[in-house]
């Protein structure tokens, strides 16, 4: 085995291969670029090597750098982690010219499945079920449209080269592809420095099913079950999970016995991921295979007991695996959420900043569930516009699906982020609905589920009750501690009587406490609720307690006159009033909001890339405004609705906040 290795990577999947090499008594060296100077895989790693400037093309994607840092350091082996350089053939023989160990496969299996043309027709040519398509280099729009009729819309025009859902769209007629080829080739080219794109079928309401595969240098290779992956937002994984609800055995075995087959016909020998697309009828094709650490990896390991990183190491090292497929066998259910740093409410676009809070959930066993989770950052890091918006990813896993749900839900609970957007109220919104619950599960999830976009859900009944019993005891302290600042002694049940509005629901209560717990009655309900068990002081922003003996964890914050609540998916305005205050309230009017339908802004920051009006234009509903270039991502901004473009607020080439305006309306 290795004594010391390099870490090609940064965030939270250079400190997952540090944790292992931690385990395994082995030294590791990170290299990390100006942005990650003071991140947490630097000062987790025994040496580090500073490697350039934070663009990744300057630092983690410089091959002479990292080979000069494991000359420098005396690494023997080198972990590429996912991204960067760990798909790179080229990079993989430039170790091994250099006599550094690359821990991945081989660069004749990167070569044959590291690209989607050239993995197709090697598929197609070992039998193994593939999706119809024409998988060929497309030369231009014309060539593209032809292409596409042939094939019969819906389309998928794809990046050969593409990964991490970029250089992806669905073209559904003629204008979705005369838009969409220009746009994928110019994402291609950004993102990966390679413009090849294909078209193939895109299947409709499909499953994303994907088999872990592991081989060694000995010509074994097994597979490790599969993962599903469905819930996705731009063709991009937020939800996976192990096993498949949809998988029977005989399926499962059918999928694995294609996945091994394919891995060995390359001569695989590391771990690896064989992607398909499933029909809801149990039909697959292959999408892919990603020849290396897969993301979601975690909900693998989490099953199996298998150490994937370790699995790695010693392949590369020349050991023969240790277990055969026999050996291996599915224990309980897994889920991951991956936490990003973007704003589900605007459409889950890229948000940036600094992390001013960041607490994360008890690891280990929970009592009925296990928490996972991988991070990379600490309070107080920035997520810049550099690399992915990945926060962390957070794992469950119990004996059964419900469990792992249930035991996610909770600890996505006690996740507690300010600074940038994040997603985690979604996620929590996803692990409350039935049809998850079900296993109804498809690519299409979040846009059926959400097709307004997200805007949070209504509370069930006992989210409502928790919302208001956590609302009710902050005012009370709060009430307390102003009357004790002012002079007079005050026990918290000074006042029984309160009218507590959420959501612009007024509830009417009487509160009462007996040996430490608070018993709210609804007369309106004719019924009370308890909570108690209550941690939270003044000043916290995580509150949690029991309310009728379940436990939760809400996020709060004082708001004018109130507060604002957040539990799970919910997200009320919450205020607790006296019943006559509440009578006064009541007959305020309504603030309206400013009338923002006129304006165009832009969803996020970025460069603006083209301006495509000019005002006075004539635009219908639909058209497209500009074109805004953000976390490497071509998003096109549209007019939603029909109407005279007044003035513009942006030319190509500006850089843009969220927010600022792009266009006005007449
Ligand atoms: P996986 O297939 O492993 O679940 P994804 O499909 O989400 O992961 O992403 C594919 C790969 O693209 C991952 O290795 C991810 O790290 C990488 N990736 C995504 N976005 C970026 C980026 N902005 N820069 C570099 N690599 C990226
Ligand atoms: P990436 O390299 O970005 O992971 P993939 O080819 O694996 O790209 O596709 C990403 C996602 O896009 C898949 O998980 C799936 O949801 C969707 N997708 C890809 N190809 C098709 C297709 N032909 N039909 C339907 N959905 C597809
Ligand atoms: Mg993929």
């Amino acid at each position: 085995m290795f004594s010391k290795i390099l870490i090609a990577n940064r965030g939270e999947i250079a400190v997952r291969i540090i944790k292992t090499c931690r385990r395994m008594g082995i030294a590791t060296v990170v290299v990390y670029s100006e942005a990650d100077a003071d991140s947490l895989a630097v000062s987790m790693a025994d040496e580090t090597v500073f490697i350039g400037p934070s663009p990744a093309n300057q630092s983690y994607l410089v091959a002479e750098k990292i080979i000069a840092a494991c000359k420098a350091t005396g690494a023997e082996a080198v972990h590429p982690g996912f991204g960067f350089l760990s798909e790179k053939a080229e990079f993989a023989r430039q170790c091994a010219e250099a006599g550094i160990v690359f821990i991945g496969p081989n660069p004749d299996a990167i070569d044959a499945m590291g690209d989607k043309i050239q993995s197709k027709l090697f598929a197609a040519r070992a039998n193994i079920n593939i999706v119809p398509g024409h998988i060929g280099e497309i030369d231009d729009t014309a060539h593209a449209v032809r292409i596409s009729e042939e094939i019969g819309y819906p389309v998928m025009i794809k990046a050969s080269a593409g990964g991490g859902g970029k250089g992806i769209r669905v073209a559904w007629n003629r204008r979705d592809v005369e838009e969409g080829f220009p746009a994928v080739k110019a994402e291609a080219k950004g993102a990966f420095g390679d413009d090849r794109i294909f078209i193939e079928k895109f299947i409709v309401n499909p499953r994303h099913i994907e088999i872990q595969v592991l081989g060694d240098k000995h010509g074994h290779v097994i597979h490790l079950f599969e993962r599903e992956c469905s819930i996705q937002r731009r063709n991009q994984k937020v939800i996976e999970e192990a096993p498949s609800p949809l998988l029977d055995a005989e399926t499962r075995a059918a999928m694995g016995a294609q996945a091994v087959a394919l891995a060995q016909a390359v001569h695989y020998d590391s771990a690896g991921t064989v992607e398909f697309v499933a029909g809801q009828d149990k039909s697959f094709y292959f999408l892919e295979m990603n020849t290396r650490l897969q993301v979601e990896h975690p909900v693998t390991e989490l099953i199996t007991g298998v150490d994937l990183v370790e699995q790695m190491l010693r392949s590369a090292a020349g050991e023969p695996l240790s277990f055969g497929q026999s050996d291996l066998s599915i224990k309980g259910w897994a889920m991951e959420s991956r936490i990003y740093a973007e704003d589900p409410y605007r459409k889950f676009l890229p948000s940036i900043g600094r992390l001013s809070r960041y607490k994360t959930p008890a690891e280990g066993d929970q009592g009925g569930y296990i928490v996972r989770n991988d991070t990379g950052v600490r309070e107080g890091d920035e997520i810049s516009t550099f690399y992915d918006p990945m926060i962390a990813k957070l794992c469950a896993w119990a004996p059964d699906r419900s469990g792992a749900i249930a035991g996610m839900a909770r600890a996505l609970e006690d996740l507690h982020i300010e600074g940038p957007g994040h997603n985690t109220a979604f996620l929590s919104a996803v692990m409350d609905q039935t049809r998850f619950a079900s296993g109804e599960l498809s690519t299409n999830y979040i846009k059926d589920e959400f097709p307004d976009g997200f805007s949070g859900l209504d509370p069930q009944p006992w989210q409502a009750d928790v919302i208001m019993a956590a609302g009710i005891h902050m005012h009370r302290i709060q009430a307390a501690r102003a009357r004790s600042i002012g002079g007079s002694l005050s026990p918290l049940n000074h006042r029984l009587e309160w009218a507590v509005v959420a959501g612009g629901l007024r509830r009417d209560v009487t509160v009462s406490d007996l040996e430490g717990v608070t018993i709210i009655a609804i007369p309106g309900e004719g019924r009370s609720i308890c909570l108690d068990s209550v941690v939270w002081k003044p000043g916290d922003a995580l509150f949690s307690g029991k309310v009728d003996g379940r436990a939760f964890t809400a996020t709060v914050a004082n708001a004018p006159e109130g507060f604002t609540i957040r539990f799970r998916a919910v997200r009320q305005r919450v205020l607790v009033m006296t019943p006559m205050s509440a009578d006064l309230h009541q007959r305020l009017p309504e603030k309206t909001p400013p009338d923002t339908s006129r304006l165009v802004v832009s969803p996020m920051p970025g460069l603006v890339v083209s301006m495509d009006v000019v005002e006075g234009e004539e635009v219908k509903e639909g058209q497209v405004i500009c074109v805004i270039e953000a976390m490497k991502m071509q998003n096109i901004i549209r007019a939603e609705r029909d109407g005279k473009i007044g003035s513009l607020g942006a030319k190509a080439g500006d850089s843009v906040a969220a927010d600022d305006v792009l266009a006005q309306f007449a």
